[in-house]
C-alpha cells in the first residue's frame, strides 16, 4: 500500500527557475510531477526562497566539525523582486495543470481528492515582507506558511549559522517588528515556520503566538547536534502547542557525525523519527523533505522513493493508521488548526 505523503519542505521551485521541466521526468534533482505521482507525493509545502550572493551553507566537502559564519542579510527590495519572480513560476505550474495553490484545508482535501498535488505557498524567511500591509497582499494572492528567517538576520529576527556540532543557541531573539509579524499571521492565519530561526527566536515565538508551534524541516538536535536542528526543550514545546515537526532528509541533519556522506542508510531517517515519535508524541511527526534544497541519502534519493520509508517503518512495527498521520494527517490537522478554516 503507498500511502499519499504531505511534506513540509521542498525547493523545486528554484529549480523550475533554472530551467526543469515540472512536467517530465528528470533523472536530476529529486521533484518533477512524474516522480512524484510514482512516489504518491501527494503535496506540501513550495518554498519561494531568496537567495543571497554569499551563501554560507554546508555543500559537498569535507565532513566533520564545521562553523559557518552568519549569511549577511539581503536588501528588501531586491528579495521582494526576487520572490514575487519565483511565485510567478509556482502560478504558472498552476495554470498548466500541474498542481493546485490551496488556501485552505478544504482545498487541501479537495485536491488530494483529485489527484493534485496540492501546494501551499512558503516564504522561506520574510526578508521580502517590507511591511504589514505587504504581507496582507501576499496573504491575499495565497500565501499561507512564513518562516521568520532562513540561516541569516532580517528586520525580524536572526537564523542560526550553519554549525556542527553547536547548539541552536546562536544570537537574539525576536525585534519588536519580529513581534508584530507574529501577531499579524496568527491574526491572518498565516503559519509561523520556525525552522532555521535561532533558540531564543523560537522561545519568542513560543510565547507570543496562539498557533500550534510549527518546524517544518528540521531534526533531533540530540542525534545530530546540528544548530539547525531542535534541542529536547523545542520538540517538547511544539508538542505541547500541538504542533509538528517536519523531519529533513539532508544527510547533514541526520548524521551523527554531521557529515555530507550521502552513502547514509535510510534507517537514520528512521531514527530521528522514532526519537521524535517517543519524545512528542505521534501526533507531532511529519516530514519536511527539503527535496531539491539539500541532499537526501541516496536510498531516498528522490520523491519516487518515498514508499521505501514507509516500507522501513512498517518494518520497525508502525501500523497502517500510525503511518497515515505521519505521512499526511498531521500536517493536515496542523493547517486546519492554524488556518482556522
Ligand atoms: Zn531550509
Amino acid at each position: 500500500m503507498t500511502l499519499p505523503v504531505f511534506d513540509g519542505h521542498n525547493d523545486v521551485v528554484l529549480r523550475l527557475d533554472a530551467g526543469r521541466d515540472f512536467f517530465s521526468e528528470s533523472d536530476e534533482g529529486h521533484i518533477d510531477l512524474p516522480r512524484a505521482q510514482r512516489g504518491r507525493f501527494a503535496g506540501g509545502l513550495f518554498a519561494v526562497f531568496v537567495s543571497s550572493p554569499e551563501l554560507h551553507e554546508p555543500a559537498e566537502g569535507p565532513s566533520g566539525p564545521y562553523a559557518l559564519p552568519l549569511s549577511p542579510p539581503i536588501d528588501p527590495d531586491a528579495a521582494r523582486a526576487r520572490a514575487d519572480h519565483l511565485v510567478q513560476i509556482l502560478f504558472g505550474v498552476e495554470a498548466q495543470g500541474g498542481l493546485r495553490i490551496v488556501r485552505s484545508a478544504d482545498d487541501v482535501t479537495t485536491a488530494l481528492d483529485d489527484g493534485e498535488l496540492a501546494a501551499v505557498l512558503h516564504f522561506e524567511g520574510a526578508d521580502a515582507i517590507r511591511d504589514l500591509a505587504e504581507l496582507e497582499r501576499d496573504y491575499q494572492r495565497g500565501l499561507r506558511s512564513l518562516g521568520l528567517v532562513w540561516s541569516r538576520a532580517n528586520r525580524y529576527a536572526e537564523g542560526v549559522p550553519f554549525r556542527f556540532p553547536a547548539s541552536p543557541d546562536t544570537g537574539p531573539g525576536l525585534t519588536a517588528e519580529g513581534r508584530e509579524l507574529v501577531r499579524a499571521c496568527n491574526r491572518l492565519g498565516v503559519l509561523v515556520d520556525l525552522s532555521h530561526l535561532n533558540l531564543r527566536g523560537f522561545f519568542d515565538v513560543a510565547e507570543l503566538s496562539d498557533a500550534p508551534l510549527v518546524a517544518s524541516h528540521s531534526n533531533v538536535h540530540a542525534l545530530c547536534a546540528s544548530t539547525r536542528n531542535l534541542l529536547d526543550e523545542q520538540l517538547d514545546a511544539i508538542a505541547s502547542s500541538g504542533g509538528i515537526v517536519g523531519v529533513n532528509f539532508a544527510v547533514a541533519f541526520l548524521r551523527e557525525d554531521g557529515g555530507l556522506e550521502r552513502d547514509t542508510p535510510l534507517d537514520v531517517v528512521v531514527q530521528h523519527i522514532e526519537y521524535l515519535v517517543d519524545r512528542m508524541g505521534v501526533e507531532h511527526v511529519g516530514l519536511g523533505s527539503d527535496f531539491d534544497g539539500a541532499a537526501p541519502p541516496n536510498e531516498l534519493g528522490d520523491v519516487a522513493a518515498l514508499p521505501k520509508l514507509f516500507d522501513a517503518l512498517r518494518a520497525r512495527g508502525y501500523d497502517e493508521a500510525t503511518l497515515a498521520k505521519i505521512a499526511h494527517g498531521n500536517w493536515r490537522r496542523v493547517l486546519h488548526e492554524t488556518w482556522r478554516d
